[in-house]
């Protein structure tokens, strides 16, 4: 999965940047004057990616970010993507950007881009309020 264009950035940032809270994607799609269908696939992307949790509400599918993801994968675990937190695209068990936070937390990452950006800043990357940490595209 790759943040390839700037719907999918839109979505991704919307969830994002409000953790505790679930979206529909009309609402995605108004608030940030984005086309429904394509919030919608982006939406169902997300979901067959297993990152965020689907809420079935009497409005209908709302979806809310797995913030609680990154604990789910241990190192050493194999077929598995995370996601990269500094983009936000899907990154492969194998990759060779990694840090390891203890033994609990292993961040993966797509590029030594992404990792040193991480590396320099980790809270601003991880801060939803302040993800600005997607300048770097591959
Ligand atoms: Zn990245």
């Amino acid at each position: 999965m790759h943040l390839r264009t700037s719907s999918e950035r839109a979505v991704y940032f919307t969830l994002v940047a409000q953790l505790a809270e679930s979206w529909s994607a009309v609402e995605i799609a108004g608030l940030k004057d984005v086309d429904l269908r394509t919030v919608e696939a982006v939406l169902a992307r997300y979901t067959e990616a297993g990152v965020v949790d689907v809420v079935d509400s009497v409005t209908g599918l709302r979806y809310r970010w797995r913030s609680d993801m990154s604990y789910l994968f241990g190192a050493g675990s194999s077929a598995v993507t995370v996601i990269d937190p500094v983009c936000g695209m899907t990154v492969a068990d194998g990759t060779p950007y990694r840090l390891e936070d203890g033994s609990r937390t292993l961040w993966l990452f797509c590029s030594i881009l992404c990792l040193a950006t991480f590396k320099a800043d980790p809270q601003t990357c991880l801060s939803p309020r302040q993800v600005h940490c997607d300048k770097e595209q591959q």
